[in-house]
C-alpha cells in the first residue's frame, strides 16, 4: 500500500484474511487479546463486515507484462490437496453435513472427520468469512475454532516475532539440546507409537491431524524438553497449510511460551492416545511395524511380552536423562 501510494497509484484493499480484522477488537488497556476466551467473547459480539462479491473481470494497468507462470518448484511434494477456490468451495459443501457433529468427532484421530480447509484458508482459496457464515452457528464449536485462527492473527499484529521469540515474558527456556532425540521425533521413530503415528502422516500426507500435531508437539517441549523452534519449522516445511501466524501460536501455545493460561499443564502421550485413538487403529495406519498388534496395547508395545516385542521391528521409547515418565513405569 505504501509503495503504490509512493507510485500514485490508486489501490483498493478489502479486508479478508480474517473473519474479524486484526485490531478491531481490543481489550481495555491493550493493543491485543491475550487471552483466548475473552477474545472469543468479543468477537461473537462483534459485527462480521459483508460478503463481496467476486469481481466479474480484473483489469491490470496498462503497460503491465505480467511475465509466464512460474513452474511449480521440483521436489516431494505430497500430492494430497489439488488448490484453487472451486475446489475448497466443494470441499466446503461437502463436509457442511458433518457440521452437527462436529463436538463430538473432531479428536477422532483414526475418524479424521474435520473439514481439511486449513490449507486452503491458509492460500486464500476459500474466505474464513464464507465459511463461517455457511457454518452459521456463531457459538458452535466449528466456528469457535475458525475464531482461534483470528485470536492468534491478532496476537501477531500485536508480536509480530511470535515465531522466534517466546511471547509470554518470564517464560522458561531451559531446552536441552538432543539432535539425536530431534531427528527421531522429525523422522517418526520415537518409539511412541502415537507421536511417530502423526509425524508419519506429516511426511507422507502433508497434513496431520489436530490432536496429532498437539500430541506430537506436546511430546517434543515437554517431555523431550526440546526448543519449540526447530520443531515449528519441521511443521512450516512439512504441512501444506504451514502457517507462520497459525503455526507459531499453536507451538507455544503447546510449549507453555505462548497464550495458554496454564502453561505448565501435565502431558502424558500415552494417555492421549487411548482417549483419542482408543482402539490404535490411527498408529496401526501410519506405524505398520506395529499393524500385528490388537486393539490399545499398540500404544505401549514395551509392555508386551519379550518374545512377542522381539518380533517388532519397532524401536523402544527413548530415553530422557534425569526423567522418570508415569507411562513407562
Ligand atoms: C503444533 C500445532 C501447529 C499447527 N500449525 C498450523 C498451521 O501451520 N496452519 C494451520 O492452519 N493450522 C495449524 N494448526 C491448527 C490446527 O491443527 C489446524 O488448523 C487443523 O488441524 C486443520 O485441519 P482442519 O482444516 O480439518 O480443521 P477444522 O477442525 O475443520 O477447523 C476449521 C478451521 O479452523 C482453523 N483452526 C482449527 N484449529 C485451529 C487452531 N488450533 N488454531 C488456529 N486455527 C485453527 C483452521 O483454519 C481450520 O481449517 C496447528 C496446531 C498445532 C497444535
Amino acid at each position: 500500500r505504501a509503495e503504490c501510494g509512493r507510485h500514485r497509484m490508486f489501490l483498493r484493499l478489502f479486508p479478508g484474511l480474517t473473519i474479524v480484522e486484526p485490531g478491531a477488537l481490543r481489550p481495555g488497556g491493550g493493543d491485543h487479546y491475550r487471552v483466548f476466551s475473552p477474545y472469543f467473547r468479543a468477537w461473537q459480539g462483534a459485527r462480521w463486515r459483508d460478503e463481496l462479491a467476486a469481481p466479474k473481470r480484473v483489469r491490470l494497468p496498462d503497460g503491465v507484462d505480467p511475465g509466464r507462470l512460474p513452474d511449480p518448484p521440483k521436489g516431494d511434494s505430497p500430492d494430497a490437496a489439488v488448490g484453487g477456490e472451486t475446489v475448497a468451495r466443494r470441499r466446503l459443501t461437502a463436509w457442511l453435513p458433518t457440521l452437527d457433529r462436529y463436538g463430538d468427532i473432531h479428536d477422532d484421530v483414526a475418524g479424521d472427520e474435520t473439514s481439511r480447509l486449513s490449507p486452503y484458508l491458509r492460500f486464500g482459496c476459500v474466505s474464513p468469512l464464507a465459511v463461517a457464515n455457511r457454518a452459521g452457528d456463531r457459538d458452535g464449536p466449528f466456528v469457535r475454532q475458525l475464531c482461534w485462527r483470528d485470536f492468534y492473527h491478532q496476537v501477531v499484529a500485536g508480536f509480530p516475532d511470535l515465531s522466534t521469540v517466546a511471547y509470554r515474558r518470564g517464560a522458561r527456556e531451559d531446552w536441552r539440546d538432543d539432535a539425536h532425540a530431534f531427528d527421531a521425533w522429525a523422522e517418526g521413530r520415537t518409539g511412541m507409537p502415537i507421536v511417530d503415528a502423526g509425524m508419519r502422516q506429516l511426511r507422507a500426507e502433508g497434513w496431520m491431524h489436530n490432536r496429532a500435531r498437539l500430541i506430537t508437539a506436546g511430546y517434543l517441549t515437554k517431555h523431550l524438553g526440546l526448543d519449540w523452534r526447530p520443531g515449528l519449522e519441521v511443521f512450516f516445511r512439512g504441512l501444506l497449510d504451514g502457517d507462520r501466524v497459525n503455526n507459531s501460536g499453536n507451538w507455544q501455545w503447546v510449549a507453555g511460551t505462548g497464550n495458554d493460561t496454564r502453561p505448565y499443564r501435565g502431558f502424558n502421550p500415552v494417555r492421549q492416545a487411548e482417549r483419542y485413538d482408543p482402539d490404535g487403529v490411527y498408529v496401526r495406519r501410519w506405524v505398520p511395524e506395529l499393524e500385528s498388534v490388537a486393539g490399545k496395547a499398540v500404544h505401549q508395545p514395551w509392555r508386551l511380552p519379550d518374545e512377542v516385542r522381539r518380533t517388532l521391528d519397532y524401536p523402544p521409547p527413548l530415553e530422557v536423562p534425569g526423567t522418570d515418565p508415569v507411562w513407562l513405569r
